[in-house]
Formats: structure tokens, sequence, C-alpha cells
């Protein structure tokens, strides 16, 4: 229903009623408080993920200050509104205030016993991108003496009240929180007070002289001292700020789309400074770093708001430090984890405020955790029943596992280590040092592998710490602004290296006397917090512990197969670790590079006929043999599809006059003759030109070689009892009558080295689908093929006709002017090449029904990609090694999306 603009006449004393059905069609504001809420968790999309679940705490009885959620329809709606609030809005904001005032017995604006609130934004996702939160709405020169008196404490008094006209000017008006810092720095000094909770009331009282003074001087305006104009501009600004940059660029980062905006939370303030009874935190149900079940949070003592986050002071542990403080606190706090968990059936970071003793939460959502954590997570929670294993896997992000498979610090290496933090995201980096979020971004643009220090981050600060490989602060706690931010991306981070001296004009961090510039290299390791000089070695992961657990029960669910691809026995083993069932793709043009192979390689290029080039061929035959021997035996049993010579052998030449002199001096050749031979393999266009089994039906000698090889291996390890399941490939097949011509010639090869050895083994012979003829004529080549695969990467290229070697000339104004939504050589291009996938594999099987359909291309490791080929029905995706596990996770998640899984018995 649309907002009427215009009140309809009333028509008769009935109809007229204020409860009049269309008067209440757009219902904008969900009151919770004293055990009632008319939202609740269901209600995310409209009442944002903070509002949804105020709601939801308040129902389960936990204790939450009194308040009402403005719905996120309404962000829009101002937002299309050209910025202006909807009609009606500030009427239901009243309304919806007095019932506050009643639940919480204070009256908003009343000099005897004032209501303050706090006004805070909350999108359906988090985002640590914006901090507009006001605090304190509702004082002014009045209201701030009746809170004097009432708490008999006029220090807190004018400290909430000196907060309040900061936040205000700084969120809801724009103006430059440094002005504020500036006065409070100086009002500070002036005293010789060194922390904010050494200034005293007269400190306090002339630190909001000052503030008023900059307000008014950048604003324009005095301070307002109405309290609902404070509130209706403080509920604006949030609105605002939906559409503001900051919060604009975090959703790109963080791909956030399809959200109508964020929702404003007006709640009673309940306050943590009002003296050393007092404090306020933040914590998680477990660690969210290394997901050990252990009770994470940090506080401060006579404090508010964003103190905590912001790393002013650095806060204690609650763990060591609350019960010496506050046992009752301490145990209330505990009891709200258990009861946070049993009812979420997650981790949870929430926010609490304890007041006089009394504990309020003001906040909970599901933790962001790095995948460490959240793997052990969620194997600890089946453990626990508090939930199942597919909702264990499904709560594994494929994409995040990268984490897991990077490299980290060789154990064994040696460490210099100059500075140590809190270890706030695990992870090794080796960078060198940028002192702004700027600088960062710009030397990590030119290639750069740079850490980003500095003494605390702030949301303007995102780009930067996204382009850095690394993030060190030197203040800051574990719940530090860099900490969360860092955590939620998985990327390395140190906090609160207090030792470390960050001067970030002359460039420099300076530890023991000894600095460190931006040409030096340092590495920082985030699972212990240590600091190092130099780039310490690092090693190869392996999959062990809840991580294997994980991939096991992920196992349990799929129905695709993956494979990987590999040239080397080394990366086969490596894969196999990872849970590869087998090689997808494994070419051969790798292989010639070698020194000694490559001259042999010439050789058979410059041969004038048939038979010095297969003089030269013979001479690369036992190489390839024993290639293949090596991946057969890594491989064990499993299938291994092995590609056919693929690129143009003008590859394969030297193009230094050099080089090709001294190529022909050791072929006994004139260089005119070499030279010749060069320009006449040169081609106009040679991604589609001689190459693929073009060059195979040219000369099928070379075939031939191959073949043999791969017959003679084979043979081979089945007389040393290695089961082997070769799959000859040809490459950038287009016809049914390429293909016959090369079989041909491949089972004549196979047939005669059979009789040679006097074994057999079985081997299939196939094609890749990567010209969009071969996918569109899929039947016609399945009358010969036994299997296909589909090469994404040129079927993507010639699809779009997109090169990939330019592509980057205009594909990312493609991406930002969202013609694109996405790299489709990075993630299948569902509706267009892969229909013709589609296409493939349903005419491939009409053709032959057991015809093996798997995907060799870059997408093969993609999770959104892995999707898609379950969804057409592939039998195998094969990627990566290092992306095996992502592939066998994300294949799962398809699994159970589409319904449990295990949906059709393939064959
Ligand atoms: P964010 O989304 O950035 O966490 P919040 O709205 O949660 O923003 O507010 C930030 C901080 O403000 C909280 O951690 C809390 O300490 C303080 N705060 C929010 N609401 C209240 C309240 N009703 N009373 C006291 N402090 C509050
Ligand atoms: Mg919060
Ligand atoms: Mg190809």
């Amino acid at each position: 229903m649309k907002l009427m603009t215009k009140p309809k006449p009333k028509k008769s004393a009935v109809r007229s009623k204020p409860s009049a059905p269309k008067e209440k069609a757009i219902k904008r504001v969900y009151f919770f408080g004293a055990g009632k809420a008319e939202g609740g968790v269901h209600l995310k999309d409209l009442l944002g993920g903070k509002g949804a679940n105020l709601a939801d705490m308040t129902l389960a009885k936990l204790p939450v200050p009194p308040g009402f959620t403005i719905t996120t329809q309404t962000c829009k709606d101002y937002n299309d509104l050209g910025q202006k609030l909807p009609r009606g809005l500030m009427d239901e904001v009243r309304s919806n205030l007095a019932k506050v005032e009643k639940a919480s017995g204070k009256k908003f604006g009343d000099v005897r016993n004032p209501l303050l609130v706090a006004v805070r934004s909350g999108a359906k996702i988090s985002m640590p991108g914006m901090m507009d939160t006001v605090l304190n709405i509702g004082l002014n020169d009045h209201v701030v003496l009746a809170m004097a008196q009432l708490t008999n404490n006029e220090r807190f008094a004018y400290d909430s009240y000196r907060r309040l006209i900061n936040m205000f000017g700084d969120t809801v008006m724009g103006v430059d929180h440094e002005h504020f810092e500036h006065e409070l720095t100086e009002a500070k000094h002036l005293r010789g007070a060194k922390l904010d909770t050494d200034l005293d009331t007269d400190g306090l009282k002339d630190v909001v002289a000052r503030y008023k003074k900059i307000y008014e001087q950048h604003v324009g305006s005095p301070f307002p001292e109405n309290p609902m104009l404070q509130l209706e501009h403080a509920i604006e600004a949030v609105f605002k700020s939906w559409m503001g940059d900051r919060a604009i660029h975090y959703r790109q980062i963080n791909d956030i789309r399809g959200l109508a905006g964020t929702a404003v939370n007006v709640q009673t303030m309940v306050f943590g400074n009002m003296g050393d009874d007092c404090a306020t935190g933040v914590a998680f149900t477990r660690n969210p770093s290394t997901g050990e079940n252990k009770f994470f949070g940090e506080f401060l003592v006579n404090a508010q708001g964003e103190d905590v986050v912001a790393g002013i002071r650095t806060p204690l542990d609650c763990a060591t430090e609350m019960g010496n403080w506050s046992k009752k606190g301490w145990q209330e706090l505990l009891k709200v984890k258990d009861l946070l968990e049993e009812r979420y059936k997650d981790v949870q970071d929430f926010e609490f405020t304890i007041e006089k003793g009394t504990l309020y939460m003001l906040q909970t959502r599901t933790g962001k955790r790095n995948t460490v954590a959240a793997v052990k997570i969620a194997v600890d929670m089946v453990k626990e029943r508090l939930i199942d294993e597919k909702t264990a896997v499904l709560r594994i992000d494929p994409a995040g596992l990268d984490q897991l498979l990077h490299p980290m610090f060789d154990p064994n290496a040696q460490r210099i280590v100059i500075a140590k933090g809190l270890p706030a995201s695990p992870g090794a980096s080796v960078g060198k040092p940028a002192f702004t979020a700027h600088e960062a971004h710009e030397r990590a643009q030119n290639g750069e592998k740079v850490l980003l220090i500095r003494k605390e981050t702030s949301p303007e600060d995102v780009q930067g710490m996204h382009s850095a490989v690394g993030i060190l602060t030197s203040t800051g706690g574990m719940t530090s602004h860099a900490a969360v931010v860092a955590r939620g991306w998985g990327k390395c981070c140190i906090v609160g290296a207090g030792a470390l001296q960050i001067d970030e004009k002359q460039k420099t961090l300076t530890m023991n006397g000894k600095s460190y510039g931006p040409h030096d290299t340092l590495s920082i390791d985030g699972s212990t917090g240590e600091v190092m000089e130099g780039s310490v070695p690092m090693v190869a992961p392996g999959v062990s512990g809840p991580f294997a657990i994980i991939m096991k029960w992920a196992d349990k669910l799929r129905t695709l197969k993956v494979r990987t691809n590999a040239d080397t026995p080394a990366d086969a083993a490596r894969a196999r670790e990872f849970g590869a069932q087998g090689i997808g793709l494994c070419r051969t043009e790798h292989m010639f590079f070698d020194a000694e192979r490559i001259h042999n390689m010439r050789e058979m290029i410059l041969a004038t006929d048939t038979e010095g080039r297969k003089k030269a061929l013979a001479k690369l035959l036992p190489y390839q043999r024993e290639d293949f021997i090596g991946i057969f035996k890594a491989m064990h049993g499993l299938p291994v599809t092995i590609r056919l010579l693929d690129p143009p052998l003008h590859e394969f030449l030297p193009h230094t006059e050099k080089e090709q002199a001294e190529l022909a001096h050791s072929l006994g050749l004139s260089l005119d003759q070499v030279r010749q031979r060069v320009a006449q393999l040169h081609e106009a266009n040679p991604m589609l030109g001689h190459r693929g089994d073009r060059l195979a039906v040219t000369y099928p000698e070379i075939l031939e070689m191959q073949v043999r090889a791969i017959i003679e291996a084979a043979c081979e390890c089945k007389k040393l009892k290695i089961a082997v399941l070769p799959e000859i490939m040809i490459p950038l097949a287009g016809t049914k009558a390429e293909l016959d011509y090369l079989k041909k010639y491949t089972d004549q090869t196979a047939q005669a080295v059979f009789k040679e050895q006097g074994v057999k083994v079985p081997y299939l012979y196939g094609t890749m689908i990567e010209v969009p003829r071969a996918a569109v004529a899929a039947d016609e080549l399945a009358q010969t093929a036994e299997f296909f695969s589909f090469g994404t990467n040129d079927l993507t290229q010639m699809t779009f006709g997109y090169s990939r070697d330019d592509v980057n000339s205009f594909l990312p104004d493609y991406l930002k002017k969202e013609i694109l939504r996405y790299d489709p050589f990075q993630t299948i291009d569902v509706d267009g090449v892969g229909q013709l996938v589609r296409m493939a594999v349903q005419k491939g099987r009409a053709a032959r029904d057991n015809i093996k359909c798997g995907i060799c291309g870059e997408h093969g490791g993609d999770p959104k990609s892995v999707h898609f080929c379950h969804e057409v029905g592939l039998d195998y995706v094969s990627c990566s090694p290092f992306r095996v596990p992502i592939a066998r996770l994300a294949a799962a998640h398809a699994a159970i999306s589409d319904g449990n899984g295990k949906k059709k018995a393939k064959k």
C-alpha cells in the first residue's frame, strides 16, 4: 500500500474513526518494552537486524531498555521522497514515545524525571562501515540540571551532555569530529588531565561550553535545546546516512544489494558512565577468532557508547577481570550468554551496559567470525547437539575456506619478533608498511603488498584496509573497528600492539629505538599477534581437525564429484590430499618447456617433413611417458583426463635473434631458415588459429607420440599393479568429423602398444567443449566422444567474443556500470554460456546416455558456478588443487539447496 498523500474526506462518522483500516495501512513504527514487542526475528527485512533482535530479546524476557523501531521501508520512502520524512511519521513516533515513557516511568524533555534516548541505525545486515549512533538525546541546559540532581552526579550529567553535543554535531550535522577532539584535548591539557575520565565537573562544563561554540560556528545556528527537534534531526540523519559515501562504499565492497534501507531504533538510554559501579561492554558467546567455546568480551568501567569499540581506552577482559569488579554482573552475563546461544543456536555478538550493578542488553546479532573459528564452532555445536550436520555444513562459506588453504608461516622458521599485539584475526601476511588508508590503497593498486599500520582504524579507512594484505594497529582491543572488520573479511590483523610508535607524517614505525619505513618488509602473524622483521617463510596448509570433519560431512551430502587440474605428480598428490577424486585436466604442453625438452620440441617444429618430425618426437616420448607414470602413480586408480597438445606451435619458438641463432646453430640450420619458419607460423589471431586438435589434424604424428606415451605409461603401471583410468581428451574440436579422424590414429596407436606390451588397459576417448559449435552440435560429437569436458574459459571467450587476454581494458567498466554483474571468467554466465553447457549436456546424453560430463575451466572452483554445475547435472567439476575443498563444500551446499542432495543416481 502506498502512503496516502491527502487525508480522505470524511464520509460518515463511523468511517472517520482514527482506527479506520486505511489510516493504519502503513505501520512505520514497532514498539518493544516491558516484555512485549510488536516485532520479532521474522521481521529482519523490515526492522533491520538490530531492531528485530531487540524485539526478540524483549520477548525472551532479557533486560532490554524499552524503545521502538522505525522500518527500513521508511528509509526507502525518505530517500525516494527526495530526503523528506514521510507524512505522519513523527506523529507515530510521538505516540510510541508515549509508550516508552510509560514503560520507563520517565518523560522526554521533563525537568524532574527526564527520559533520554539513543538513536541507532540498523540495516538487515550489520554494517560496521556505519557508526551513526547518537546517545543522550533529550538533554539540554535545563534537563542536564535535572539529571545532575536526580543522579546526584553532576559530573555524569555533563559528561553525557558533552557527548550528545559531539555526537549530534558530528553524526547528525556533519561537523568534523576533529574540531571537538581538539577542544577536548585543549580542555584536558589546561587541567593536566590525561584521560577523559580525569576531567572533573568543571572541566566537563568547560567542554560543553566549548562544544557549543564549535557547534554554532560550524552549523550556523545554536545547538537545539528542543528535545523533539533533536530526535527528529537524528532520525533523519540515520536515513540520510544510508546514501552516504561511506555506506555505499561498504555495500559495494561487501556486495550487499537489494536492501530497502536502514531502520532506526529509538531506545531508552541506560548509563555505563554514572560512576565506578557502571560499565559498558561488547562480548561474543564464543571466541570468534579461534572458535574456542570460551566467553570472549571486553568492558570499560564508567564509560559510554563507542568508548569500547573506538579504542580510546584499552578495555578489560571480561573473563579475567569482571568477576573482581562485580561478581553479580559477571554471573548475570554468563547466564545471558547461555540463554542467547540456546535461543539463537549460533554464536552471538552482543552489547551490554551495566548501570549501577544492573545488566541491560543493548544488542545481539550473529557473531562474525573467520573461517577457522566458523569451522570449529560448527563442529562443536553439532557435538553439543545445538545444530545438526547439515546446518553445520551450511554455516561455512565455501569461498571462506580460502583462508584455511592459504599458506601459513613455517612453524620451524626463525622469527625475529619486534613487537606483540592482540591476535585479532589469524593468518600470515608479509608486506611493506603503509601509514594511511589512502597510501595503502594506492600502493596496492600498483601491485605492492602492503600492511596497513595505524594507531586505530575508522570507517573511512575501509578501502585501504581492504587493499592491504594485513592490518596492524597500536591501540584498540579485540572488538575494535580494525579487529571486527578484518575478521569479517578473514584478513590477517593484529591490534593493540601498544609498544609500537607510529608516526604517520614521517612514515615510520619505531620499536625499541629501531625504525621501519615504507620500504622495509615485515611479517605479521594474526594467530599469535607477533610482528616480525623481514619476510618469514611460509608453508602450505593441510586438511585436518575440525576442517576435515566438516569436509567429511560435506562429502556425505554432495552428489557432484570434484576433480583437479594438475600437470605434475606433485600437484596431483597435493590435490589428492585435498580430496580430489581424479584429474579433470592434465595439460601436456607445460611439460615441454623444460630446457632439454623444449629443444626437442623446437627440432620437431622446424623439421621439414614427417620423418624429421617423427625423429624429434621419438626423443620426447620417454619424457612424456615418465610424466604420465608419475601422475598415474599419484592418482592410483582414479581417472586422469589428459588433454593433447593445445597451444599454437609458435609459442614454443624463440623470438630473440640471439636465441634463434643459437637454435639454428645447434640444429645445423641457417638463421634464415629458423626465421622463415617463425614468420611462417606467425598468426594474426593465434587463439583462433592453428591450435588445439587442428595441430593434430595437420600433424597426426604429434598425437601418435602423446597417445603412445599415455598408453605405454598405463601399461607399465598395470604391470606394477597400479590401476589406471586414462581419458584421452581432444582440445578445441567443433565437429564429429575431427573427432572421427583423430580417433582412428588414437585407437591404432593404442592397439599397437597393447600388442607390443602384451597387456591391455581401458581408456576413454573424449573431447573438450570449448567452441560454441561443439556445444550446439553436441549430439553429433557424442556419437564419437565418450566424455565431454567443458572448457569454460575458452567457451566464455568465444561465446561473448571477449578476448581473455585483452578483457581488462573494458571489463572493469562493464562491472562498474553494472552491465555485467560478475566477471564471466570467474563466475559462469548462467544465462549465456550456461545455456550452451545445458544444451550440450542434454544433447550429449540424448546421443550417448552414459556420456561423462565435467567442467575444467576456472569456474570449477568458483562456488556460484559449482551450484550451476550441480544444477545442470554434470558428473564432476575440476579445479586447481587448492580449490578442491571449496568445490567439495560448494557442491554440498548445492545438493542441500535442491532438497537434500543425492537427488539423482548418477552414472
Ligand atoms: P553499532 O551498530 O555501531 O554497534 P549501536 O547502535 O549498537 O551501534 O550503538 C553503539 C553503542 O552505543 C553501543 O555499543 C552502546 O554502548 C551504546 N548504546 C546504544 N544504545 C544505547 C542505549 N540505549 N543506552 C546506552 N548506550 C547505548
Ligand atoms: Mg552495536
Ligand atoms: Mg582451451
